[in-house]
């Protein structure tokens, strides 16, 4: 006799509406089971969802039956197929899609078979268990905060400075974790790969007691058996700590008691693609999750810790986790100090350098070249931050006005003198530099603004008279995506600078972030003027966490900290955010910007998506909106009553890559009526989309709670 089974495999995005498919199987099967399915005419990864009484609406013999069993994997848990089930559906996408995004594709193949038993015997097989290494005594601060978050039932928020030495907040909670239960885990978030070196080694060098292959990385730069054994490691509950990014927060774990976001107001914890689902929003879905399963479903009883907990941790955080904390949803442990800081040391002092005094032109103010040079003289260093790579963001000819426009973008290609291209920072789109205007022939063809390429160079020779304290000439250097495309250029390039080799360092904003540089005692934001005015609601409050993080990586040494400086070089130095910026006070800032958000109904106040749509033509792509708009009016959607629908525009980057792009917003008060609203209108934006009219429609995608509008 069969047993009816329904099994979730990768689905296209957009067929939400369909659930899982319907297979037969010998003996009866686990939920959680990973299995092979046929499907078309390929073989594919599936997860069993739940078993069925029956075929459903397939006559038994239209059933196809599993192909294999990976009964060599345990099968995952219920706690994560309710994650998964949640994100797909707060995020609009299909069961298939989000499940199968968060398993390693490698799983596929049969090797996992043998990987796994392997991986649970290395687990069996005693361990070498190395001693505990001598930890530092904590801080005030950072003993207040750790009894706090032991005591505390909510998700809390580690709001300290950069420097006040929240990893060891992070590493000690984590401990304290592992220690009370042998198989707990730990996820350990961070924004981005490049910050993930320098923890691991941490993570491995604290966690080295607890036996081999106990911490591991998760990311998506890995090779596909790398991401195969890491995320085996986790499910197996090998790994104790698991140190990932965005993508960690789906793994399986099935002993986690305790997860860590760090830096948790970056938009990078925000996937751009697929199921756009929050990283850090979802932690915190997962921990209460976890809670209620371990706590067997029944509400919390008082005075007992939840059993899986969540760290956020920011000197900047996101306005809605500070909301939160207003609210007394989240829990507040403030670290306003720099450890080793002397008394009511704050941090470097501000300069604003008002660029509407200083001569045309001026690039870089000589009061603030005269600060580099004093560093210089003194054998110190300076960090120079501009957030736009290349060497200028266009290239453009004065006799008749031609522009070196992308011709697949509405956007410039961006001149790159050392390989003297022209490239398009959205498609990719790369040209020699033309010999003379493609137009007019005009062979004067020159770059106008300024990228980082061009401000090393002209720094370089601004201060090329210096000299170090040792007599050498001043070494200015670059850190940005182009000059770290190599394997291993951009550790080497930071060793440069630990090591001191380089004086000034040149750099996008991946030059402000986690990096504990020693000998920084300047700071200089070139330009940061672009953000104060954008019509994306959250600029200013993503350029006041980049400036304030540029700033924290100034004066890390007591010793430096009375001369450490940040500079700031502005039109408005009246603006308030560098009021608030001067006086290194983020709750002043938030405070100013949640009034104001709450005035407009914007988040946290309210919630929004964004409809977006891609078509060959702008009025194609707009076409589409208004319809489902309008088709959403004639439906009377659930919970349409509580959602505003605002006209279709074109985006901000309106043409990428040769295809025209155009959203809609959608606003609500109300987060569930927003959500019904959206599960409804999906069936019908497939309508519309299925409709000879718009054949010319390329997708479309919804992004729930989106990062920039
Ligand atoms: P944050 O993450 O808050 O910016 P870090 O965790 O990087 O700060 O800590 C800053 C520096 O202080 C690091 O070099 C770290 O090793 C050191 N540190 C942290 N806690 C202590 C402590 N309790 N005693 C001595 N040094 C500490
Ligand atoms: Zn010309
Ligand atoms: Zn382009």
């Amino acid at each position: 006799m069969s047993h009816w089974l329904d099994i979730v495999v990768a689905t296209p995005a957009h067929s939400s509406v369909a659930g899982p498919l319907t297979y037969a199987s010998e003996s009866p099967l686990a939920p959680g089971q990973l299995v092979r399915v046929p499907l078309g005419r390929r073989e594919v990864l599936g997860v069993v969802w739940a078993e069925r009484d029956d075929a459903g609406h397939l006559s038994a013999g239209q059933a196809k039956s599993v192909a294999a069993v990976l009964d060599g994997v345990d099968p995952l848990s219920s706690g994560w197929r309710e994650l998964i089930g949640f994100t797909a559906s707060y995020y609009q996408r299909s069961l298939g899609e989000v499940a199968l995004a968060a398993l390693p594709p490698q799983l596929r193949e049969l090797g996992a078979l043998q990987l796994a038993r392997r991986l649970k015997r290395a687990a069996q097989a005693g361990q070498e268990p190395a001693a505990r290494p001598v930890l530092p005594e904590l801080s005030a601060q950072q003993q207040t905060a750790l009894l706090a978050f032991a005591e505390a039932e909510k998700p809390a928020l580690l709001f300290g400075a950069t420097g006040s030495g929240k990893t060891e907040v992070y590493l000690r909670a984590a401990e304290q974790v592992l220690d009370a239960e042998p198989g707990a885990q730990v996820l350990v978030m961070v924004p981005e790969i490049n910050l993930t070196p320098q923890l691991q080694s941490r993570l491995h060098e604290r966690f080295a007691h607890l036996g081999a292959g106990r911490v591991v990385t998760l990311h998506s730069n890995l090779t596909p058996a790398q991401r195969l054994k890491a995320w085996l490691a986790a499910h197996s509950g090998q790994a104790q700590v698991v140190l990932g990014t965005r993508m960690a927060v789906l793994a399986s774990l099935p002993g986690l008691r305790l997860i860590v976001v760090d830096e948790e107001h970056d938009p990078s914890y925000k996937q751009q693609e697929g199921a756009r689902y929050s990283a850090r929003d979802l932690a915190i879905y997962r921990a209460r999750l976890e809670s209620q399963r371990l706590a067997g479903g029944t509400a919390q009883a008082g005075g007992t810790a939840a059993p899986c907990r969540v760290l956020l941790g920011s000197a900047t955080p996101s306005l809605e986790s500070w909301q939160a904390c207003l609210k007394g949803r989240y829990l507040r442990l403030d670290m306003p100090d720099r450890i080793g800081a002397a008394q009511g040391g704050v941090g470097p002092q501000v300069q604003l350098l008002d660029m509407g005094l200083q001569a045309r032109g001026t690039v870089l103010a000589p009061a603030l070249m005269q600060a580099i040079a004093e560093r210089v003289a003194r054998g110190e260093q300076s960090l120079i931050f501009l957030n736009r790579r290349g060497y200028a963001p266009v290239l453009a000819c004065h006799d008749c006005g031609w522009k070196s426009q992308c011709a697949h973008c509405s956007a410039f290609r961006v001149f790159h003198k050392l390989d003297r291209s022209l490239r398009c920072h959205h498609c990719g789109h790369a040209e020699p530099v033309p010999r003379g205007c493609p137009d007019c022939g005009n062979v004067d063809i020159a770059p106008v603004g300024r990228g980082t390429e061009k401000l090393e160079e002209h720094l370089s020779e601004l201060l090329a008279d210096l000299r170090r304290p040792d007599g050498s000439p001043v070494r200015v250097a670059r850190i940005d995506a182009d000059s770290t495309r190599g394997k291993g250029a951009l550790q080497s390039q930071l060793t440069q600078m630990h090591e001191g080799h380089t004086d000034v360092l040149v750099g996008t904003q991946m030059v402000t972030k986690g990096h504990d540089f020693r000998n920084i005692t300047l700071v200089a934001a070139v330009n940061p003027d672009g953000s104060l005015f954008s019509s994306d609601f959250r600029a200013p409050e993503r350029l006041f966490a980049l400036l304030m993080q540029a700033c924290g990586r100034a004066g890390r040494q007591a010793s430096q900290g009375g001369r450490s400086q940040m500079w700031v070089q502005t039109l408005h130095p009246g603006h308030p955010l560098f009021a608030a910026l001067k006086r290194h006070d983020y709750p002043g800032f938030a405070q100013d910007e949640l009034r104001h958000r709450q005035g407009a109904g914007l988040p946290p106040f309210g919630h929004a998506a964004l409809l977006r749509a891609e078509a060959r033509t702008q009025e194609a792509a707009q076409a589409f909106l208004r319809e489902v708009a309008e088709a959403a009016v004639q439906a009377g959607l659930p919970g349409g009553q509580r959602v505003v629908l605002y006209p279709a525009v074109p985006m901000s980057l309106q043409r990428l890559a040769n295809v025209e792009r155009a959203q809609m917003l959608l606003e609500s008060a109300s987060r569930p009526a927003l959500q019904q609203f959206l599960a409804a209108w999906q069936p019908l934006l497939a309508q519309v989309r299925a409709q000879a009219a718009h054949r010319s429609l390329i997708r479309w995608a919804i992004d729930v709670d989106p990062l920039s509008i």
